[in-house]
């Protein structure tokens, strides 16, 4: 990678080209920065210019609308990745899986699982990414972020109220510039093991090989004594007045989707047969009953069609409708 790279600029781009979906209308302008400092400077001068912007890593968790986006999209591409002992300064634009390749070459681990998982540095942090019972979150010193007004600010682990699939990022708009991991050390023969189990496990019962935003729907986190789902609240199984009640009589504990204290979208859309089901490109996974995949030309709304249909047969069944992991962009 050249140091001296420069902010790009690209006119009208294609959003298709900025998401792992391959689906969208065209941007404004689209800005590929390169470093910390040029997605401050890009930031803040959108602030200034009181303009409509929105910062992204591969767009792996966006669908993009079909009639684009009107305003900035901001790719974060920064890319230094810096040690000391145990931990890891890094960038928000570096890409997850190259940190975990950097890290195990360093012997540090924890995070090994998480490969293969398209994510940078940024939508990690902001999605709460995990897998194979491995949170990204749990190894978070702190954020260094940029606020609305310009000021920078560094978020411990703790005032980032991490949850499942979410933290504060989803509610505030801070742009997150770099962040301080605290790794286990480790050694390379066993973090490469792992690595490759991890792999493995996840290319068998993931559409790797498609178009895709991983899975659209959230799980829920269900209080059996108050019958009632939750989703959104940052703690697990904190029952906040946002939650659902579920009728019983539909959902029993011996039902496969039920595990753990949670509901999990793919064994319900299995239950129900609709793997396959498809609306114009867009299909539910034959792999994956979790993931809509883009099977060539989907647009937005083939997708957002599809979701509903899904929540349709949902809500029938069971009374509730499955709340999105996904985030439509507009
Ligand atoms: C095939 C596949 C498999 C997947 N498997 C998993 C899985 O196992 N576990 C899991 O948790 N997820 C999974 N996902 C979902 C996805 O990988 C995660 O949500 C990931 O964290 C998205 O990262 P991103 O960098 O692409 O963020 P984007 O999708 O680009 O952005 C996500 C959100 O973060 C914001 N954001 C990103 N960077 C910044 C920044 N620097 N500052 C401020 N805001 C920012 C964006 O504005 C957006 O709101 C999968 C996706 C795919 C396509």
């Amino acid at each position: 990678m050249c140091l001296n790279e420069k902010i790009e600029v690209l006119k009208k781009a294609n959003l298709k080209n900025y998401c792992t979906f391959k689906i969208g209308g065209v941007a404004k302008i689209v800005f590929i920065v390169h470093s910390t400092q040029q997605l401050y400077k890009v930031c803040f001068m959108c602030e200034i210019h009181m303009l409509k912007y929105k910062v992204i890593g591969l767009g792996a968790n966006l669908l993009f609308d079909d009639y684009g986006f009107n305003g900035v999209i901001i790719v974060n591409k920064s890319h230094k990745i810096r040690f000391y002992k145990n931990c890891v300064f890094v960038d928000s634009g570096v890409n997850l899986s190259n940190l975990i390749l950097n890290c195990c070459n360093k012997g540090l681990g924890g995070i090994e699982n998480l490969i293969g998982i398209p994510s940078t540095v940024g939508g990690a942090v902001v999605n709460g990414l995990g897998a194979f019972n491995v949170d990204f979150a749990n190894f978070v010193e702190y954020v260094d972020c940029l606020t609305e007004n310009g000021q920078q600010i560094r978020l411990k682990n703790s005032a980032c109220r991490f949850g499942y699939r979410t933290s504060i990022f989803k509610q505030k708009n801070y742009i997150l510039l770099r962040v301080k991991l605290k790794l286990n050390v480790s050694n390379f023969k066993t973090i490469k093991q792992n690595m490759l189990i991890a792999f493995q496990k996840k290319s068998a019962t993931q559409p790797l090989e498609n178009f895709s935003a991983g899975s659209v729907f959230k799980r829920f986190f269900i209080d059996t004594k108050n019958k009632q789902f939750n989703s959104n609240s940052f703690i697990k199984n904190n029952i906040t007045k946002n939650s659902i009640c579920y009728n019983e009589n539909n959902i029993t504990k011996n039902e496969k989707f039920f595990e753990a204290n949670q509901i999990i979208p793919a064994k319900i859309i299995d239950k129900l047969g609709l793997k396959g089901l498809s609306v114009g490109g867009a299909m539910v996974s034959t792999k994956h009953a979790g993931f809509i995949i883009n099977t060539g030309n989907a647009t937005s709304k083939d997708v957002k069609t599809l979701i509903e249909l899904i929540n349709q047969k949902v809500q029938l069944v069971y009374g509730f409708t499955l709340p999105l992991e996904i985030e439509i962009v507009k």
